[in-house]
This record gives structure tokens, C-alpha cells and sequence, in this order.
């Protein structure tokens, strides 16, 4: 192993980079979880939190992962064999439909080539079919992060509203919250599911259900065995400020930063500069003359971009150069598109000379790899981020 001197770049799309005013919010002492000051803590908390996913109603937190918030939202508002429809953008996708199924649901599960969003279309149609009401819930990701796709949550819920559904629609924004714009309660959507390791610039640890009253009712009858993912004992023990069992209590008080650095920079702000950098990165992507995985337009992200590479080269080897050479590690191609696919995260604390940084690194590792480029993308995404009218626009 050679040294590796100055910062790493981890531009994986989650976990991301955790800013120093943060890592200086976790490093302090723990304290008592039953004690006053931690009660006022969680009580602020819990109603700061609920700007981000713009919603009045409550918001659970969960010591976990987001997987865990995935089973939190299905095992508190549905029963054995109930329908759940869900749409195959992406690994996660699979993953949350596996998830599903194991937990005793029947996963009516529309194929998809993870090269687009959810479509809209086939949702609409399976919903229209299901006279006697027996899809439960809709359940699918925002943002794929497999893919690098953003699907549209305000589009499926007029698809539930045109056929009259009464179907609950859970979304997973766990890769698209506090980057890409989501309104809990415009789109009524019942559960959401988030986690602190992509846009939140946390470390993992912490995982969110932001819960409507539909869904609150939908608990009271749901049957599905749950214990620690339990809502009804959570929403309890906050009333008070304490939780039902232990908290992660340092990575509330980095939430406690982020939340206070998102304020700061105003949502609208950070939705426009993730937006930004994402068209500086498919510029780029375009320059160097490469294939993205999503192949529609409508359908980017602009938390994640995922790369394809040329026929006959592996996307991992390329990976594992780049982490040598220049030390900044690319998320890998998951599921079917292993090998396949790289991904360039842009989510969360990120900046401009970080993402030329970071592109400069991808390009460089295209040379080494004599996968080549057309032309410089590192030139195009800099013409973009200079131009004037772009400036003015983020501003
Ligand atoms: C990262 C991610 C997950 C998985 O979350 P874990 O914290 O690894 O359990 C789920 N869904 C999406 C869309 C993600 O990006």
C-alpha cells in the first residue's frame, strides 16, 4: 500500500462525504438518552426534521439502516399476502421488492431494463385492472440509485387519483432527500422512506419513515408482525422526547447540523446546485463520447449519474485503477449491470472544484484504462460551470 496523502474522494453515491462542521457536531459526549437535555434535543428535532420532506405529520427515526426503513414501512400498515406494486427500476428496487416478499407480501413487481423510471403508463394500467382493490400499496424508489434514474412520485400519484385507487404509495427517498426536490404532503404520499448517508451528508446510521394519517390509520389494522420497527412505540416515547430503546444520540447531533446547514443554504437552493452539477457531469459524460445508463432524458438524476463502458472493458477494473492511482473510489455496478456500469455520486456536501476534482480522476482513469475519450469532459463540464447565464441561474 502507497501512502495516500491529502483528502480521499469518495464519490460513491452514499454513503458521501461527511462536511468538518458535522464530524465536529458527532464529536462531542454522549449523554444520558433519558435525561432533559436529550428530551429537548428530540423534541426540536422531530419538528425541525419535517421541512425536509415538507410534510406537517410525523416523522419516525429509526437507529438503522435504510433497509430497515424499507421493512418499517411495510410492516406497519399491511398484512400478510397483501398486493404491493412495485416497479423494477433498479437494484434497489429488487432489493426492496425481495424485502417484501420476505415479509409474507404478495410483490406484483413491473419489469423494468433500469435504464428509465418508473413507468407511469404500466402503473396506471395494473391500477385500473385491480377492480376489487387488492394492490395494498405502491411502493417504489424516487431516485434508482442503481441507475441513476428519478422517477416521477407526482405522476404516480395522479395515476392513483385518475383510477380512483386507494392503494397507500410509499416512496424510498433515501438518495433523492435533501437533493432532489420531494413533498410528502402535496403528493400525499403515505410513507416515505429516507436515510442520512446520501443528501443529509451524514455518516449511516440513522434511517426516516415521514408517516400520513392514512397510513397511521392503515397501522391500526396492519397484522404484520413488527417489534423494533414498531411506529406506535416510537410516536409514543417521543411525546415525551425519549425513544424506545436506545438512539443513535451522536448521529442526532450531526442531524441536528445538517438540518441547521440545509437551513442555511435554503432547500431550493441546494435542489438548484445539485441540479447544476448534475448537467455538468452529463456534459461531461457526453464530451467523452460514453453511454449513460439512463437513456432518458426526462428520467436523469441528479444525485448519482451511472456510466456504461465500452464493450469489452470492465467497469470494476476501472474502478479499482482510479482507487489506486488517484484515490477516489466510484460507486460500482450492482445487480445485473456489475462490471458494466460506474457511477459518479454528486449528492450532498459537494462543490464545484470537488466535482471537477473528481471528474478530472474519471478522466484520467478512461486514459490509463485506454477506454479513452472523445474529448475532454473535464473542458465541457468547466465551459458549463463558467458560463455566465449558469451562474446567474443558480443564484
Ligand atoms: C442506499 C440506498 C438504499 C439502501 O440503504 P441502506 O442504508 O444501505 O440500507 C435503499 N434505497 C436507495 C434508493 C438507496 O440509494
Amino acid at each position: 500500500m502507497t501512502f495516500a496523502s491529502g483528502r480521499h474522494f469518495l464519490q460513491i453515491p452514499g454513503p458521501t462525504n461527511v462536511p468538518d462542521r458535522i464530524l465536529r457536531a458527532i464529536d462531542r459526549p454522549t449523554i444520558d438518552h433519558r435525561g432533559p437535555d436529550f428530551a429537548r434535543m428530540t423534541k426540536r428535532l422531530l419538528e425541525e426534521i419535517k421541512f425536509l420532506f415538507k410534510t406537517e405529520g410525523p416523522v419516525v427515526i429509526f437507529p438503522g439502516s435504510g433497509t430497515g426503513a424499507w421493512e418499517a414501512a411495510m410492516v406497519n400498515t399491511l398484512s400478510p399476502g397483501d398486493r404491493v406494486l412495485m416497479a423494477e427500476t433498479g437494484q434497489f428496487a429488487v432489493l426492496w421488492s425481495n424485502l417484501a416478499r420476505r415479509m409474507g407480501l404478495e410483490v406484483d413487481l413491473i419489469p423494468g431494463d433500469w435504464r428509465r423510471p418508473a413507468d407511469i403508463d404500466a402503473i396506471e394500467a395494473k391500477l385500473a385492472e385491480d377492480r376489487d382493490h387488492s394492490i395494498k400499496a405502491v411502493a417504489f424508489t424516487h431516485n434508482e440509485t442503481s441507475a441513476g434514474t428519478t422517477s416521477d412520485v407526482a405522476g404516480v400519484r395522479r395515476a392513483l387519483d385518475r383510477t380512483g385507487h386507494p392503494a397507500l404509495l410509499m416512496v424510498d427517498t433515501i438518495s433523492s432527500l435533501a437533493s432532489i426536490d420531494y413533498r410528502h404532503d402535496e403528493w400525499q404520499v403515505d410513507v416515505c422512506v429516507g436515510g442520512s448517508q446520501k443528501g443529509l451528508m451524514l455518516p449511516p446510521g440513522l434511517s426516516f419513515n415521514a408517516v400520513s394519517e392514512k397510513a397511521l390509520a392503515a397501522s391500526r389494522t396492519a397484522s404484520l408482525p413488527r417489534a423494533y420497527w414498531d411506529w406506535e412505540a416510537t410516536l409514543a416515547a417521543n411525546r415525551d422526547g425519549s425513544f424506545p430503546y436506545t438512539p443513535a444520540t451522536n448521529l442526532l447531533y450531526g442531524l441536528d447540523e445538517a438540518l441547521a446547514m440545509l437551513r442555511e443554504e435554503g432547500l431550493d437552493n441546494v435542489f438548484a446546485r445539485h441540479a447544476r452539477l448534475a448537467e455538468a457531469t452529463r456534459a461531461a459524460v457526453r464530451a467523452w463520447g460514453l453511454e449513460m445508463q439512463c437513456v432518458d432524458p426526462d428520467g436523469v438524476s441528479n444525485t448519482v449519474t451511472a456510466v456504461r463502458v465500452p464493450e469489452g472493458f470492465d467497469a470494476d477494473a476501472l474502478r479499482a485503477l482510479i482507487l489506486d492511482r488517484y484515490d477516489m473510489s466510484l460507486g460500482a455496478g450492482l445487480g445485473k449491470v456489475k462490471g458494466k456500469v460506474f457511477r459518479i455520486g454528486h449528492l450532498g456536501s459537494f462543490n464545484d472544484l470537488m466535482l471537477m476534482g473528481t471528474l478530472c480522476g474519471v478522466e484520467m482513469g478512461l486514459a490509463a484504462t485506454g477506454i479513452g475519450t472523445r474529448t475532454s469532459g473535464v473542458a465541457a463540464a468547466m465551459d458549463m460551470l463558467t458560463e455566465p447565464a449558469q451562474r446567474m441561474a443558480a443564484q
